[in-house]
This record gives structure tokens, sequence and C-alpha cells, in this order.
């Protein structure tokens, strides 16, 4: 039997787990803090809404996606989560009723690269979109939502590049510009970008391929064939993160990987991640919900991705994520089932207690208790069992004191040793 997780997965234990659950928790509460609710979609699609959204030609769709078909239908494990978002507001017809939505999703997503540090197969995102405007304070509030929730989880240091990529007036100049350009340089390109280059000239600035970067440096920029609409709107998004004291840094060469972003484009980046040093990214995508048959209605999200803020944020293993208030300790086998009814009657008041199941001695369940960390122990033995009683000991002073199992639960909530330790 495999006993490998697929290539590019991981499994997560218990003392991992808990990092990733403090990541969720907060972001929850900074998502919640500025207005969010969460939308839940399924975690695979009908194929054809990527290849029609996130792009044809781009390498999310071209190679990376995990397809299978069932029955009549061609599906896919979600690669990212917009498209969906998208699909199921349409589906709601939110685009006609309720059409400014303000959205955050969690969960895993599925892509299939060369995995590496800070690359895998599947991986987790956290991520907001608004949908329903047109206005750059929207593209202000997304961005500076990041930096916030970047810092609550310990990433001062990100930096924000931000970039405009034009709209549907603009583009075409610009598109045409670029095409121009590369055309004269068809021997530098690669043979991906060779056939982009009628398909979807944008996607050759995003190549990863050296001899294709290189050509990059001179090429035409989008700011350079921006039109006003497009200039003020950058304007006033540039100005006003400067105004709520977000540093962010304008890169003329920023692009990103999927077909839909219009306008504003944004990259957070964290300097400890080596070659995938990109934590999160967004923009604008003022075309997709039109596009793909709603009102035509304005779009702004980002998505991070959860494992490269925990490499990040150097999370590590939390050894007392699990640790328990009390440990109750069984003197003989005959207690046994008695030490467990106590176990019962702490955890039904709320109080987390744990207990050998492993037939282990008085020692070495003194030992264990000793070994994680628990404040107290409470004992069993036949006079206990026989008096419906039990001996709560206290780890740091040796104190011990016998009470009855109806006053065990409030000791133990009264005790000094539980107000002082973080316990669960
Ligand atoms: P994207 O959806 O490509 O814009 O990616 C947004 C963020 O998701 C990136 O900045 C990464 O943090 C994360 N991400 C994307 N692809 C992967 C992957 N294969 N493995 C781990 N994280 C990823």
């Amino acid at each position: 039997m495999a006993r490998r997780a697929p290539r590019g997965t991981q499994d997560i234990f218990p003392e991992q787990a808990a990092a990733w659950q403090h990541l969720e928790k907060t972001a929850r509460e900074v998502f919640e803090l500025y207005g969010y609710g969460e939308l839940r979609t399924p975690m695979f699609e009908k194929a054809e809404l990527f290849i029609k959204t996130t792009g044809e030609t781009t390498d999310i769709v071209e190679k990376e996606m995990y397809t299978f078909s069932k029955g009549r239908g061609q599906y896919a494990l979600r690669p990212e989560a917009t498209p969906a978002v998208v699909r199921a507001y349409l589906n709601q017809r939110l685009d006609r009723s309720a059409p400014f939505q303000k959205l955050y999703y969690i969960g895993p997503m599925f892509r299939h690269e060369r995995p590496q540090k800070g690359r895998t197969r599947q991986f987790s995102q956290l991520g907001v979109e608004v949908l329903g405007s047109y206005s750059p304070l929207v593209d202000v509030e997304v961005i500076s939502l990041g930096i916030h929730l970047l810092k609550a989880v310990g990433l001062e240091k990100t930096a924000v590049r931000v970039n405009t990529l034009g709209c549907a007036e603009c583009r075409p100049g610009y598109r045409d510009a670029l095409k121009g350009y590369f055309a004269e340089r068809l021997e530098g390109l690669c043979d991906d970008c060779r056939r982009r280059l009628d398909r979807n000239v944008f996607r050759v600035l995003d190549c990863k391929v050296p001899t294709c970067r290189e050509m990059l440096a001179d090429a035409p920029r989008a700011d350079q064939h921006q039109c006003d609409n497009c200039r003020k709107h950058f304007e006033t998004v540039t100005a006003t993160l400067d105004r709520l004291e977000c540093a962010v840094e304008v890169d003329h060469s920023l692009v990103r990987g999927l077909d839909y972003y219009t306008r504003t484009v944004f990259e957070y980046v964290h300097g400890s991640l080596g070659a995938q040093d990109a934590v999160g990214g967004g923009g604008r995508y003022d075309n997709l919900i039109e596009n793909s048959g709603g009102k035509p209605q304005g779009a702004a999200g980002f998505a991070m991705g959860m494992e490269r803020i925990l490499i990040a944020s150097g999370a590590g293993e939390d050894e007392a994520a699990l640790r328990p208030v009390a440990c109750v300790v069984a003197v003989d086998d005959d207690c046994r089932e008695y030490a467990l009814a106590t176990a019962d009657r702490l955890r039904k008041a709320g109080i987390s207690a744990d207990l050998d199941f492993e037939g282990r001695s008085i020692k070495s369940q003194m030992k264990r208790a000793n070994r994680v960390g628990a404040p107290l122990v409470v004992i069993v033995g036949p006079d206990e069992k026989d008096d419906q009683e039990a001996t709560l000991k206290n780890m740091d002073t040796g104190e011990e004191q016998t009470l009855s199992l109806d006053k065990l639960p409030g000791a133990i909530s009264n005790s000094p040793i539980i107000q002082t330790k973080e316990t669960r």
C-alpha cells in the first residue's frame, strides 16, 4: 500500500495544525473587521469555468489543472477561487438583486506544478473578493486589508508592489505595441511565447524563461499606453494608499498570471521566501462578471498562500497545543473505568482532561502528565472509587487534596494554576 501522500501534498499533524488554526482564526477576525462574509464554494467545478475565465493561454489552464471526467461532465479541481466566486454570485443573480458584495474564502486549491519550497500541488489560499464596484477606493481597501492581515500574523516586513494594466479601452493599443515589439524579436522567444504572441501577448510578460525575461526590460509598458480614466484611477489608488500609510512600490513590470485582470494589480512579497517570494497577489477584474454572462459590474480581490505565510512567519510545531488542564491517573486496572468517568465529568464541565488507554503503570502515567505539561493531575484509586471522590494534585507545588467528584470541576476552575498557566 502506498504510504506516502501524493507528491506535492502534505499531511498536517496536530502539532502543526495549531499554527494553521491560528492563521485561519486571525484571518477570519480581520476579514470580519472589514465587513467581509465567508463564501464556501465546491472544491471542483466544471473545467470550462476556468478555461473561459482564468484563461486558455495561462499556465494554470494550459499545464496545471487537475481535470477529470465523470458521466458527461468534464471537471477540474479548483486551481483558484475567483472564477468560482463569480459563478456563485451569478448563480444567485446577485449581479441584479444585490450587486455589491464583500466576500472571503479559505480553502485548498490544486495545481499540477513542480513542487519546491513554497510550491505544492495542493495548497491553501485565503482571499477576498469585492464585487459590484468600479471605485478605486475598493482597490485601496483590499490592498490595505491584506497588509493588515499580514501584520496580524507577524509579517511586518512585507513589501507591496502595485501596477496598472489598463482597461478595455486602452489595452488594445498596448496589446498592439507589445505585439509589434515581440514580432521583431521572435528568435529570442520560447516556443510557448511564440504561440502566445497571437493568442494572448500579455502572457509573454509573465514567462519565466530567462531569454524571454531579458527582452522585458525594454518592452512597452502599460502605463505608457493607459487612457485618462485608467491614469486617474491609479493615481487615486496610490494617493489613498499613501494617506492610509500603506507603503507600496509602483512596479511597472508587474503582471499577473491570470487573464482577467484590468487596471490595478498587486503582489505582497516577503524576502524570507527565496525564489517563491510572493505571499499573495490580486487585482481588479472589471470585465469578468460581464464576460461570464452577468450585468457589467466592477470587482477586485486578492488571494494569499497559507503555506507561504506560515513559512515566512516561521511558524513551527506547537507541543502545547494539545496540553490538557488535567491528566486523570488510575492507580490500578480496576479504577480505569472510574478514571474515564472522572475525565468525562471534567470534560462536560468544559475542562480539558486526558487519561491513559495503554494500560500504563501509575508511575508512567505520572511521568506522561509531567511530559505533556498538564498543570493538574487527578488521581483515582480504590478508595476514591468507593467514595466517589478524586485526589487533585497540583504539579507545581505537589500539594494534594481529596474532593468529592461533584466538587472537583469547581475546584479545578478556581485553582490559581489554571488562571496563571496558559492552558486550553
Ligand atoms: P495566484 O492565485 O497564482 O495569484 O497565487 C496567489 C498566492 O497563492 C501566491 O502568492 C502564493 O502565495 C500562493 N500559491 C500559488 N500557487 C501556489 C502553489 N503551487 N503552492 C503554494 N502556494 C501557492
